[in-house]
């Protein structure tokens, strides 16, 4: 709904009081300071309920493998402003037509589990004041390595995470890791290279596009991580004609990442497709997030209610997609959109009104 008020405003308690045990809809001013005092950790008990259950019941499959499970790790900001903070707000300087501002915001870094039919939303790391994103994912990775030991085997993450310390981190646990390679490790970059350009490419197909790519393993130039080190680089260039000029342009999409997967694990056609595909899955859950389930509308503003909503959030999305991929014939799930599917639990919703049974879940 997007918001508390609206909540109260469908239908009140008139609505309500069929479906809460003493019939009283508590105002937005209550849920959102509830939220700010709730115990995390209830939340996230929940959402390692609704994992255990469909592992156990084999609704999850792996997205690009026979048996190799990999999680999505990812910074999100979820709302900015100049006028309203709190203790844990993030703050920077941003220069308006007025002089420099300080802008309040809050970020937080999310795992996401890879499955063949849909993303699952594992866990989220709100990030604090005086540390940046790879801090916070760290915390993050440690307590998934807690939570979900044997979830995942490969943690896949862009440029940001291609430091020695997140590398050591996930290594330390016995898992994999795939990071964007960027110039900021320029001697491990400039040796692929020098390589690559002795090395005639593979070409890998995928659908109608067709990319030339290079694959190396064991290079020693990053002594900081104290490993050695694949790179796998994916180059594909297009030509487009430009509409006012009528001039051929050259696209250029030039890809490079560090792994520390062998080829005997993931060879690399897979590779590449699965490493171009991510950006794919993440942009859709996200948008998805934002855009039809209001996940960055600020209900309540402290640091736990903003933590406590998502993971809400992420609850409902997991159960809505866990329905309609587990419960849903693929006839029903190609008919109707995802929105059609939503509206029409919705309408059950206030046509029954009374829920059939109102015994605590197992
Ligand atoms: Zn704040």
């Amino acid at each position: 709904m997007g918001s508390l008020n609206a909540l109260e405003q469908t239908g009140g308690n008139s609505f309500w009081k069929d479906w809460i045990t003493d019939g009283i809809l508590p105002s937005a001013d209550t849920i959102g300071r509830v939220f700010s005092l709730i115990a995390i950790e209830g939340l996230r008990s929940v959402g390692k309920h609704t994992y255990s259950r469909l592992k156990r019941n084999k609704a999850l499959r792996p997205a690009f493998h026979d048996n190799l499970f990999a999680v999505i790790i990812d910074g999100h900001e979820s709302n900015a402003s100049y006028l309203r903070c709190c203790p844990d707000c993030l703050q920077r300087e941003i220069k308006t037509g007025s002089g420099i501002k300080i802008q309040y915001y809050h970020r937080h870094v999310m795992a996401v589990l890879l499955c063949k039919d849909f993303v699952l939303l594992l866990d989220l790391e709100m990030q604090r004041p005086e540390e940046d994103e790879v801090a916070a994912a760290v915390r993050l990775l440690e307590r998934l390595f807690i939570d979900y030991p044997r979830a995942f085997d490969i943690v896949m993450a862009d440029g940001l995470y291609a430091r020695a310390p997140f590398f050591k981190v996930v290594t330390a646990h016995g898992k994999h890791i795939i990071a964007v390679l960027k110039d900021e490790r320029r001697e491990l970059l400039h040796d692929a290279m020098g390589i690559f350009s002795q090395e005639q490419p593979i070409l890998v197909r995928d659908g109608n596009i067709t990319r030339q790519c290079w694959d190396v393993e064991d290079l020693t130039s990053w002594p900081q991580f104290g490993e050695n080190v694949r790179v796998v680089r994916s180059l594909k260039t297009t030509t487009r004609k430009r509409q006012k000029t009528g001039n051929e342009e050259e696209c250029v999409s030039d890809w490079l990442w560090v792994t520390t997967l062998p080829k005997t694990m993931l060879g690399t056609e897979t590779f590449i497709v699965i490493a171009h595909k991510r950006w794919d899955i993440e942009n859709k859950a996200f948008n998805e997030l934002v855009t039809y389930w209001h996940a960055n509308h600020v209900y309540a503003h402290t640091r736990i209610a903003i933590e406590a909503f998502w993971l809400t959030t992420m609850l409902a999305y997991n159960l809505f997609h866990a329905f309609i991929y587990c419960n849903l014939k693929q006839a029903i799930r190609t008919m109707y959109t995802k929105s059609y599917i939503a509206r029409a639990i919705a309408t059950e919703l206030y046509q029954l009104k009374k829920p059939v049974s109102v015994k605590q879940p197992p």
